[in-house]
């Protein structure tokens, strides 16, 4: 079954009247697993894992459609992605439904200097069992857009004002080469999805968001560039060894075959 994000994509696309042209991007035929050109397809390697926590992306209209939009990477490695689009006027049930399901403990993963003081936190507290007995797990809600939507989509959803507002301070500069915000201290929402994995506790997971954007990254470039995938490299060498680190030498059948 596809997953989330692109359930939402297929969704977008069927309700738009006219063809969408990714701005800069390629016109061939693209895979609809991964978006890339068949050439360089990236499906078989798609990392996904169970964790505790999970991720829900509110999409800006045509985030979805872009074929830069990383938040497909994070539904591709987190398998509890839920995916919904963002709209102003109407909010779907399912959403609402999540965010009041017992078993998660939701946070707006957003600036802390946006949001009332009482609702910044900056880690994720540990597992603890609330009163009626169920450790809920962390659900982490990014806003998948660009800045300005961002900004919307947090000022602009009722539903997300009584939840806490889980505050980011990036160790480091966006990786993320696809597109220029115009700021180096934003994270593009697979780097911003790692960093919520590892306040977590879920570092494997970090890594395997990490490693699998870097990959992500050459595969697009390659296709854009017209050059062969180099499966050697820095990147895939960084994703074989988030799969099997260095002294557990048994590499899973991804690349072996
Ligand atoms: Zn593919």
């Amino acid at each position: 079954m596809p997953h989330a994000v692109a359930r939402l994509r297929a969704a977008r696309l069927a309700r738009s009247s006219k063809p969408f042209l990714a701005r800069g991007g390629f016109k061939q035929e693209r895979c609809v697993g991964c978006r890339l050109l068949p050439s360089h397809c990236l499906c078989a390697l798609r990392p996904t894992m169970s964790t505790r926590a999970g991720i829900c992306l509110l999409m800006a209209d045509i985030e979805p459609l872009k074929p830069s939009n990383t938040g497909w990477l994070v539904a591709d490695v987190v398998a509890d992605t839920f995916a919904f689009g963002w709209a102003r006027t109407e909010t779907d049930p399912a959403l609402l439904a999540l965010l009041s399901d017992p078993q998660w403990q939701p946070f707006v993963v957003f600036p802390g200097q946006y949001a009332a003081p009482e609702r910044v936190v900056h880690a994720v507290p540990p597992p603890d069992a609330s009163a009626d007995g169920l450790v809920k797990r962390p659900l982490f809600i990014l806003l998948d857009g660009t800045w300005a939507e961002g900004r919307k989509m947090f000022g602009r959803s009722p539903y997300l004002d009584a939840l806490p507002v889980l505050s980011l301070a990036p160790e480091r500069a966006s990786r993320y080469q696809l597109r220029n915000s115009g700021r180096d201290d934003h994270l593009c929402t697979s780097e911003v999805a790692a960093l919520c994995m590892g306040l977590a506790g879920e570092h494997h997971a970090a890594q395997m968001l990490g490693a699998y954007l870097d990959v992500f990254t050459h595969h697009y470039l390659c296709a854009k560039n017209q050059q062969p995938v180099a499966w050697e490299g820095s990147a895939h060498q960084g994703l074989r060894d988030v799969l099997s680190p260095p002294g557990h030498r048994s590499l899973g059948n991804r690349y072996s075959s």
